[in-house]
């Protein structure tokens, strides 16, 4: 069996999985106490901000731990909020996290605009510049996107929003782009930044929100004062350092080389069959979407199991008919019915890239033999 789901998530890597013992088993205590073997934990838990920044590329701001890019992307912009009449931003491709929670405000009658798409499935910059004032509060675009691996220009991005919303806090869904793109944090000027461990071969139900000032954010729960009083609750310490220790052993550029090729390969082969469409254009290597006309992606999946695993899109948001991400690039729905995510882990053989392509061509042939 071929694992081709890594964008849903990732397997967790051994030395991850020894830092997570050992901070359960050995080194167990709550670093919220005050004796030296819980004051010792509480140093290294302050040291794995520290590291991690540097992962980010960022010297100044601070890391607040959570339990995933879910809850990182609700504290940054429930806890971004303010009184009075502001406007809020999105992108119209955002995950789940964001897009739903963007349409709450919503309906709790805030001012909310959505970005558009261009058809490479990268945000319309233009667009984004004329819904920018001074009345904006807060600016919320994705990274790499999930569903079609499209990157969008965050030091674009930023420069736009500095220029035209002075007081806009800018929060980006970093969550596909670390420790699989190359970024300094510092440069890309962002406010806020989420990331999620199960997406780099850390432990899931773990994540981080970096913010640069954190005097801007508010805490959505009332508790012990954890996280600089903003997200309360004892630390999930082993989850944490092996997320930290999980992006240490990355090397981002070798990946992207490596995992580059590969997808030009799985391309090379999957182009063989006309009938297939790849979404967007310049996407991220770890990322392919893939449009299978006249049959049902699901269906596809299904039968391909055995051999390949693939994705629909998000696996969040799978169960779901319609996907908004390919909607707002302009995709159809009858098309969007036969989408199918592929994505690579740097593990990958060009032997497995392959056969997989291969296997997934010859599968989608059988279906629409059978429904001639
Ligand atoms: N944002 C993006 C872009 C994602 O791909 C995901 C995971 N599917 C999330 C947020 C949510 O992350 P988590 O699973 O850590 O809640």
């Amino acid at each position: 069996m071929i694992y081709l789901d890594n964008a849903a998530t990732t397997k967790m890597s051994e030395e991850a999985l020894k830092e997570y013992e050992y901070f359960s088993c050995s080194n167990f205590y709550n670093p919220s106490a005050t004796y030296l073997p819980a004051i010792k934990v509480a140093m290294a838990l302050d040291e794995a901000r520290a590291r991690l920044k540097k992962c980010l590329g960022a010297k100044k701001g601070d890391i607040i731990f959570t339990s995933g890019a879910t809850e990182s992307n609700n504290l940054a912009i429930r806890g971004s909020l303010r009184e009075g009449k502001w406007e809020y931003v999105f992108s119209s491709g955002e995950h789940a996290s964001v897009y739903n929670l963007a349409n709450a405000l919503k309906r709790e009658g805030k001012t909310v605009n959505f970005i558009p798409l261009f058809k490479t499935g990268e945000i319309d910059y233009n667009a984004l510049e004329k819904m920018l004032s001074p009345k904006t509060r807060i600016v919320s675009v994705m990274f790499v996107n999930n569903v079609t691996g499209a990157i969008n220009d965050i030091k674009k991005i930023s420069e736009i929003v500095r220029k035209n919303a002075p007081s806009a806090i800018l929060h980006v869904d970093g969550v596909q782009a670390f420790c699989k793109l190359n970024f300094n944090l510092d440069e890309l000027d962002v406010d806020l930044f989420s990331i999620s461990a199960h997406k780099f071969h850390g432990p899931k139900g773990v994540g981080a929100l970096y913010v640069k000032n954190k005097a801007t954010l508010k805490n959505l729960v009332y508790g012990g004062g954890q996280e600089y009083g903003i997200r309360s609750g004892t630390e999930n310490v082993p989850a944490i350092m092996a997320m930290v220790k999980a992006s240490e052993l990355i090397n981002t550029q070798e990946n992207f080389e490596k995992v580059l090729k590969l997808k030009g390969q799985f391309l090379d082969e999957i182009k063989k069959c006309d009938k297939i469409k790849v979404v967007g254009e310049n996407t991220s290597p770890y990322i392919a979407m893939l449009l299978f006309d006249g049959v049902n992606g699901e269906t596809l999946t299904r039968a391909l199991e055995n051999q390949v695993i693939v994705g629909r899109g998000s696996a969040c948001s799978a169960k779901k008919a319609g996907n908004h991400v390919l909607e707002a690039i302009g995709y159809k729905i009858n098309e969007i019915k036969g989408a199918i995510r592929v994505s690579f882990d740097e593990s990958l053989t060009q032997q497995q890239i392959k056969e997989s392509a291969e296997i997934i061509i010859k599968t989608y042939n059988e279906l629409l033999e059978k429904l001639k």
